[in-house]
């Protein structure tokens, strides 16, 4: 199991990114707006460079192509884990959702998909690298290599299978997965989705659990990560990740 929490306090200025790309066009891009938060970008345009340029310096932050000319950007992935714990962002193509689960469970720390959005691009640097300061605590990311939820984009991966969250959904969630392994009651799951002072009942709440369910879980899976306990309130109970 993956928790990655954010702190917004806990921005850090960034001396070295590395833009693995052999696109030139988003090479070109990507370099621009990393100048702008960025003293020192190195762009390279293979994984043989990369894997050259990490043995000559270290880096805050890594943004890594999938689709690379030498070896995959997920092969890639799994060496510049053997040399550096810096934040990677992995950038691919719209279609490729099981390989964005494959890089999250070998160590990437966010992705982006293609075309490169520059506000985005910023928004995500800044985010990996306030979740990898030391005051960090709530959680954006779960992922366990079968399932990812997203909360910055209110995004659920399933096996490769990609549903977005309503606001209630994710806020119900969110909640879920922060305090994975404990049992919340149903009151507590009520307040922290819509308030203390919410008038509504607890068939309401249910109603949104059964939605969530459907998103989570496949048809016939054995784990259920939303658990019932009667009468007592939901418990999120992660699967841990296979090495
Ligand atoms: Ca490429």
């Amino acid at each position: 199991m993956t928790l990655l929490p954010s702190d917004p306090e806990a921005e850090r200025s960034i001396a070295a990114a590395l833009v693995v790309e052999d696109d030139p066009r988003s090479a070109a891009l990507m370099q621009t707006i990393l100048e702008e938060i960025v003293r020192r970008v190195v762009v390279v345009n293979t994984a043989t460079e990369a894997l050259d340029a990490l043995a000559e310096s270290s880096f805050d932050v890594i943004t890594l192509d999938i689709g690379l000319p030498d070896i995959t950007g997920l092969e890639l992935l799994h060496h510049i884990r053997e040399l550096s714990d810096a934040p990677v962002i992995m950038v691919t193509a719209v279609d490729t959702s099981s390989s964005i689960v494959e890089a999250l469970k070998s160590g990437a720390d966010d992705y982006l998909i293609k075309p490169i959005r520059p506000a985005e691009l910023r928004a995500r640097i800044g985010a990996v690298l306030r979740r990898t300061g030391p005051r960090a605590h709530e959680v954006e990311l779960y992922s366990d290599g079968r399932l990812v939820i997203d909360f910055a984009r209110s995004l659920v991966v399933l096996a490769g299978v990609s549903s977005t969250l309503s606001a209630t959904e994710r806020r119900l969630l969110h909640a879920l997965v922060t305090h994975a392994g404990r049992v919340l009651t149903h009151d507590e799951v009520i307040k922290q989705v819509w308030g203390a002072g919410y008038e509504g009942t607890q068939a309401n709440l249910h109603v949104f659990v059964s939605y969530l369910r459907k998103k989570v879980n496949a048809r016939g899976d054995a784990h259920q990560y939303i658990q019932t306990h009667r009468a007592i309130g939901y418990e999120f109970v992660p699967i841990e990740a296979t090495p």
